[in-house]
């Protein structure tokens, strides 16, 4: 970790910071270790800043990018990004920022999702996909489903009125691996008013301050990153889990849904939150992966090839350095693995 020597204004800030990150620390971080220094997320220059983030696409020494953390949108976070004293899955002990995130996109409203009637259309609507299908979620689809899935238990429908989870105790019953009964043949949607004190789910991570690349790439866990508007992406949707209990968790036209634990959270890279400058034969970024890299929207099929893409879908361009595209979202997976080195901060599902 660089250490400004500039004296006493730093270091009061640093101990206030220490003392306001106790509770706030992921893991078994103790407090003693969590010696902040505040990080200016706006434009203007702030007195107490240590560490500028870098522009995106900055080559360090190493020749690797530098963790972009200035590409948020404003209102993605919640307070400043402060730089910790951080350990990563490997051993390594480095600096990370720490970034809670507000859990609510900053650009774009959260939904719609599920039709009300079988006669909805596809701008009235959300998405659903399943690993290998991206679909409209239009009353055709709800009509179509004992096809799709080839199984004639589903039914979404009574007399053209879909199944909606459309209070607070449908989607908790609904939204989860054990879908209660009463709740199957339900297309599942939340509002954030729903959510615990009826308000947007935050997520703390800490990401590197500069991307360490790894002997060997990890696979994603239950969190993949965070948006550049401000909410957590997710490792795939438990799709047997919740096709198996005829239901739709459904998502709206940027990839994301509620879960009562989680909150709003994404599953797949739609075209959302895109920032950043339009290069030929590139697509823009919208998230960051939890080992400081870039992530950008998925290639169109015609620049595919010519990319080069790793086996966790990254490649390193002039303009960019080394940046991830996720998946088409109809995988089911915004990325499957990681070739920096990350802190796991959350379990779950
Ligand atoms: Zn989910
Ligand atoms: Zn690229």
């Amino acid at each position: 970790m660089t250490r400004d020597l500039r004296p006493s204004a730093l270091l009061l800030v640093a101990l206030a910071l220490a003392f306001a990150l106790v509770g706030a620390a992921c893991g078994s971080q103790s407090a003693d270790s969590v010696a902040g220094s505040v990080v200016d997320s706006t434009d203007e220059p702030d007195p107490t800043t240590v560490v500028e983030p870098a522009d995106e696409g900055a080559i360090n020494s190493d020749g690797q990018a530098s963790t972009p953390v200035d590409l948020f949108i404003d209102g993605a976070l919640v307070d400043e990004i402060v730089t910790v004293d951080c350990t990563l899955s490997s051993g390594t002990a480095t600096s990370c920022y720490q970034i809670t995130v507000a859990g609510y996109p900053a650009d774009s409203d959260v939904g719609p999702f599920c039709p009300t009637t079988t006669t909805d259309t596809a701008d009235e609507v959300g998405i659903w996909f399943d690993g290998e299908q991206l679909y409209d979620l239009d009353g055709q689809f709800i009509l179509d489903l004992p096809e799709i899935y080839g199984d004639d238990n589903w039914h979404l429908h009574d007399d053209g009125e879909v199944h909606v989870t459309d209070t607070p105790e449908a989607f908790d019953g609904a939204a989860r691996p054990d879908v209660a009964e009463e709740y199957q043949n339900h297309c599942v949607e939340g509002q954030i008013a729903w959510l615990d004190g009826g308000e947007p789910i935050t997520s703390t991570v800490q990401i590197p301050v500069t991307p360490i690349v790894g002997d060997s790439p990890s696979p994603v866990g239950a969190q993949i990153g965070v948006t550049l508007s401000g909410v957590t992406i997710d490792g795939p949707a438990p799709v047997d889990a919740i096709l198996g209990a005829y239901t739709i968790a459904a998502f709206d036209d940027c990839g994301g849904h509620l879960n009562p634990v989680a909150g709003y959270h994404l599953h797949g890279a739609t075209g959302c939150s895109e920032v950043g400058e339009e290069v030929d034969g590139e697509t823009r970024a919208f998230g960051i992966a939890l080992d400081g890299f870039a992530i950008h929207s998925p290639l169109a099929e015609a620049d595919l090839a010519a990319a080069g893409l790793d086996e966790c879908n990254g490649h390193t361009t002039d303009e960019l350095g080394y940046h991830y595209h996720a998946n088409s979202p109809e995988l089911n997976a915004v990325l499957t693995c990681l070739v920096g080195e990350s802190i796991s901060t959350r379990r779950g599902r």
